[in-house]
């Protein structure tokens, strides 16, 4: 295909900003649709709304990652408090129906919708309680916060950690409930989720661990949450921290392959040619992994606007073509809870090997490699990024671990 003459993104946030900007620097000049359905500016540092936005230390106006002019100067066609309802692609051009009643036609369409709040098996419409994934949502969380008591966070990721860490230094009572024996230990297993048990239980959080909620207490506002084994937990403020769900409900019946995320190559490249797409929506096929990866951090999402931006620009947007530009980076995060800061490196399974080289679980200074079948998968530091940086070239290499030399 020829360089496309316009581009219509769906999701205004940081995925949908950043393919913009991309775009916009590799000299692009067709026309740049946004659709976004925040009636604010979305182009905010979403992973402060569960640290400092929270905690007071951040206002919404810091959020905010371009000025109102650098959004002007990129001439986008950007339309916000709008939402995507559904992509027709049958005639070859495709098109983008609008909440509106309105459509918009383009030769290329890119998927940025991110993820939504996993909703509760159980009803929840009660005052006091919240989601956490917009500026708006976070807004209502620190609200109730100013006045709440007992704060109760259902599901220990990585969201409800770093709210209850939030709720508990600003010397909230403060609950979690999860099913799981540690905290994160889905995504990071039982040696790092013990760490976060430790580090939260040692600033006085309570953790209900391998406990479910049967429901939530209170007739107009929420006053607790009933738990599967029969007791009622005092709540006034609970946070749901369910994780989240592709945001991919307007997609139904295009024909895009929808399976847990949009499902692409390693280019962005979706089954439909000319549909592309990226961010917390997308699982992109990792030639790490060996396999398709659906990956929430915030680090991933502007490598994989560079590649969109360099394929859209080449005319290189069916998956059956070649390719000129495919995503190489090495997967990463952080996440930061009571003034620690844990990074890593790398694709752990919940089942590695973990080899503690530094620290103990529990304390700043903890560093680990996760290991499977004598290689080294990822690498976790707490507050100890130079002793990540020493690790990430042996994790992208897949090193032999135990290292032969005996160095570690
Ligand atoms: C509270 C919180 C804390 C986080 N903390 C961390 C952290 O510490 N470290 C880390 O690595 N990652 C963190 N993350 C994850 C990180 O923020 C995401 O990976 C990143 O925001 C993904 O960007 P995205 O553009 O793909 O999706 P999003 O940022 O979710 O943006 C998607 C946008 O699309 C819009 N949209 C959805 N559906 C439609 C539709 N049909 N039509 C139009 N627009 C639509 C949404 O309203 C939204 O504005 C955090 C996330 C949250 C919510």
């Amino acid at each position: 295909m020829a360089r496309p003459e316009n581009v219509t993104i769906v999701g205004g946030s940081l995925g949908g900003m950043s393919l913009a900007q991309e775009l916009r620097r590799l000299g692009y000049e067709g026309g740049v649709t946004v659709i976004g359905a925040e009636r604010t500016r979305a182009h905010y540092d979403r992973t402060q709304l569960s640290k400092d936005l929270l905690t007071g230390l951040a206002e919404p106006e810091s959020l905010y990652l371009m000025t109102e002019e650098e959004v002007a100067d990129l001439g986008l066609d950007l339309r916000t408090g709008r939402r995507a309802t559904g992509l027709s692609v049958a005639t070859g051009r495709k098109s983008v129906t609008v909440d509106d009643g309105s459509s918009v036609e383009a030769d290329v369409v890119v998927i940025a919708t991110g993820s939504a709040a996993r909703r509760p098996p159980f009803p929840a419409d009660l005052r006091g309680v919240h989601v956490l994934r917009t500026l708006n949502d976070a807004l209502a969380v620190r609200t109730d916060l100013a006045t709440a008591t007992n704060v109760v966070v259902l599901g220990a990721g990585f969201i409800g950690c770093e709210v209850a860490a939030s709720a508990r230094s600003l010397g909230r009572s403060v609950t979690v409930v999860d099913l799981q024996p540690a905290p994160m230990c889905t995504v990071l297993g039982p040696v790092v989720g013990n760490h976060f048990a430790q580090l939260h239980r040692a600033r006085g959080t309570v953790l209900e661990l391998g406990t479910g909620v049967a429901g939530l207490v209170g007739d107009d506002h929420v006053s607790g949450v009933r738990l599967t084994d029969g007791r009622v937990l005092d709540a006034d403020l609970v946070v749901i921290g369910f994780g989240g769900v592709p945001a991919t409900d307007w997609l139904r019946g295009s024909g895009v392959d929808v399976d847990n995320g949009v499902v692409c190559d390693d280019a962005g490249r979706t089954s439909v040619a000319g549909v592309l797409a990226l961010g917390d929506a997308a699982r992109w096929h990792s030639p790490r992994h060996g396999r398709p990866v659906r990956s929430e951090h915030w680090n991933h999402v502007s490598p994989q606007a560079t590649v969109v931006a360099e394929n859209i620009v080449a005319g290189a947007v069916a998956a059956d073509g070649e390719a000129v530009s495919r995503l190489d980076a090495l997967p990463s995060f952080w996440t930061d809870q009571f003034g620690t800061r844990t990074q890593l490196v790398g694709a752990p399974d919940p089942e590695d090997d973990v080899d503690i080289l530094a620290g103990a679980p529990g304390e700043s200074g903890l560093v680990a490699v996760y290991t499977r079948h004598g290689r080294a998968t990822a690498a976790l530091a707490v507050d100890a990024p130079r002793a990540l940086i020493r690790h990430q070239a042996l994790v992208a290499d897949g090193a032999p671990w135990p290292r032969t030399n005996g160095a570690r």
